[in-house]
């Protein structure tokens, strides 16, 4: 059985008009290797934190800018979106198609609440906290080129045509702003799309993008602003003791117009300096260590790296699976190909590299859990190929093939074959990743014993369960597996409302 909206009525939570608090006892363990009766055993002990959370209920007026916004993401979301607030539908050789937000987790997505009469009771992922409806959401942003958003729709070839007509009258007057071009660090093919560029030293563009925000904001009257990097993949920036290393030599760097600062480190820079949460969503080393101790510093979220939207994610599904199930995968190859601008520029052998390395760590934590299966720094072999071919378009092609070994020297081989239009699975991540990066901004926390309240650490694992190769704070575990990463995002989002977690134990049942 379905609800839309519930409220939970427990002394562990109060609904107040400004703000949701609640207690929450988190059950966790230690493990300690002890001397006990003469010899050392690994003890697990138990523990219980209580920790108290205050989210606030008022949902700002949001506004979202876009790097890239005329680009195949940016003009996809921008029309899906604005579909779905005018209730448009349109024909195609199928049926009529009303706008939806299928792929999206916090549109799209429900979540167990209890049982009712023996009945399972779900509800919308979104119904768990106050979260901006997508439909009040202002749309803005950069691109290096001038085509407005109904042509760079059209140019995407991404949405049917019936849609793209009726879309035009609302996306035609919407002109992204001028972004930062830098050919050292997208691929050269890219050169005759920059029309439209900020010009002056990097400082002053970092200046300009400072500027760019608060004339957004205050032209749309919004109280905040979400900006999110779905611009073309860049190379990896060199990092350089002295450059980048450090927040105080990352803008020493800047003053001295450095050629390795990426124009995505610029776009970062200015969002953490004027605190707006910077969500990257291609797969390069934006967040270079001196922009995340800038981060930090001056508690900005960022978040990112790389949308987890097709392969990777059913990768990080299928090796979960395998090696949970005692099964050992020892040779993975992914082969895609695709014929968007996205793959034209992922041709030049510097940007593929990014994209190589964004994929290849994604089974990590998965193999190092299991070492029945695998030596210590053993690893299955994994290799991933991109190839640019134009005819199929933003229609990308992903073919994947996982050999596994199985009981007594079996082999077991699983073979793939995805054909999905990209951006298509990209734009619902991408309004998750804005909607999520805005609440958790809103919620502040504390453990017994910790004296004030806090925010989540700046750099944003929240949002891991939407990226290939989740930023994590230096010194904190990546997990990539993605059942883990949405009890993780569901979990937190539950204890905000004094809600155990998710044990799928149901012992009631029993
Ligand atoms: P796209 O090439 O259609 O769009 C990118 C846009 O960015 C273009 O319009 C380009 O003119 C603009 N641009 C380039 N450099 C810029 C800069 N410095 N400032 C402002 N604008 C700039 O690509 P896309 O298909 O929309 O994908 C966008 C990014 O998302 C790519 O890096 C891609 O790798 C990444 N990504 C996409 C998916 C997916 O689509 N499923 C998944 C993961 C990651």
């Amino acid at each position: 059985m379905f609800i839309d909206k519930f409220k939970v009525d427990s002394p562990n939570v109060v609904y107040g008009e400004e703000e949701i608090r609640s207690v929450y006892k988190y059950e966790t363990s230690e493990v300690v290797h002890e001397s006990k009766d003469g010899s050392f055993q690994w003890i697990v002990k138990p523990k219980t934190v209580t920790f108290e959370f205050n989210t606030r209920a008022r949902v700002p007026k949001l506004g979202v800018m876009l790097v890239g916004w005329g680009g195949n993401n940016g003009s996809t979301l921008t029309g899906g979106v604005i579909a779905n607030r005018e209730g448009i539908s349109w024909a195609t050789k199928d049926k009529v198609q009303q706008a939806n937000y299928f792929g999206s987790l916090t549109q799209a997505s429900t979540i167990r609440v209890g049982s009712y009469n023996g009945e399972e009771i779900f509800a919308p992922f979104k119904s768990l906290l106050p979260m901006v409806n997508p439909d009040d959401i202002v749309f803005g942003g950069w691109d290096i080129s001038n085509m407005n958003l109904a042509d760079a729709m059209a140019r995407a070839k991404v949405l049917d045509i019936d849609l793209q007509k009726q879309l035009r009258p609302y996306m035609e007057k919407m002109v992204p702003l001028p972004g930062i071009y830098d050919p050292d660090f997208i691929a050269a093919n890219q050169g005759s799309r920059a029309n439209n560029v900020i010009k002056g030293t990097k400082k002053e563009q970092v200046k300009q993008v400072i500027k760019d925000i608060r004339e957004f904001k205050e032209a749309n009257k919004v109280d905040k602003v979400v900006v999110l990097w779905t611009a073309n993949t860049e190379r990896y920036s060199n990092l350089v003791v002295g450059l980048n290393d450090t927040m105080e030599n990352l803008l020493a760097s800047l003053d001295k117009n450095e050629s390795e600062i990426s124009p995505s480190t610029l776009f970062g820079i200015a969002c953490v300096l004027e605190n707006a949460p910077f969500v990257n969503g291609s797969p390069q080393n934006t967040f270079v260590p001196g922009l995340i101790e800038l981060a930090i510093h001056r508690n900005s979220l960022i978040g990112g790296d790389d949308f987890k939207s097709g392969q990777t994610k059913m990768k990080s599904v299928l090796v979960d699976f395998l090696v949970g199930a005692g099964i050992k995968p020892t040779s993975i190859v992914s082969y895609n190909h695709l014929g968007n601008n996205d793959g034209m520029n992922l041709s030049a052998p510097q940007t593929f590299r990014s994209k190589e390395i964004s994929k290849s760590n994604v089974v990590d934590d998965m193999v190092s859990s299991n070492s029945i299966l695998y030596e210590p720094g053993e690893h299955p072999d994994h290799v991933v190929v991109i190839k640019y071919v134009p005819y199929v378009g933003d229609s990308k092609r992903a073919m994947d093939e996982y050999t596994s070994e199985i009981f007594m020297g079996g082999k077991s081989t699983i073979v793939l074959h995805n054909t999905c239009e990209d951006s298509l699975l990209a734009a619902p991540i991408i309004l998750d990743l804005v909607l999520l990066a805005e609440l958790s901004t809103r919620i502040q926390l504390k453990a017994e014993g910790e004296g004030k309240f806090h925010s989540f650490h700046p750099v944003a694992t929240i949002l891991s369960y939407l990226t290939k190769a989740p930023l994590v704070p230096p010194g904190t575990p990546v997990v990539n597996a993605l059942a883990k990463q949405r009890a993780m995002l569901e979990n937190i989002l539950r204890a905000c409302i004094g809600l155990a977690p998710e044990n799928n134990m149901m012992l009631e049942y029993k």
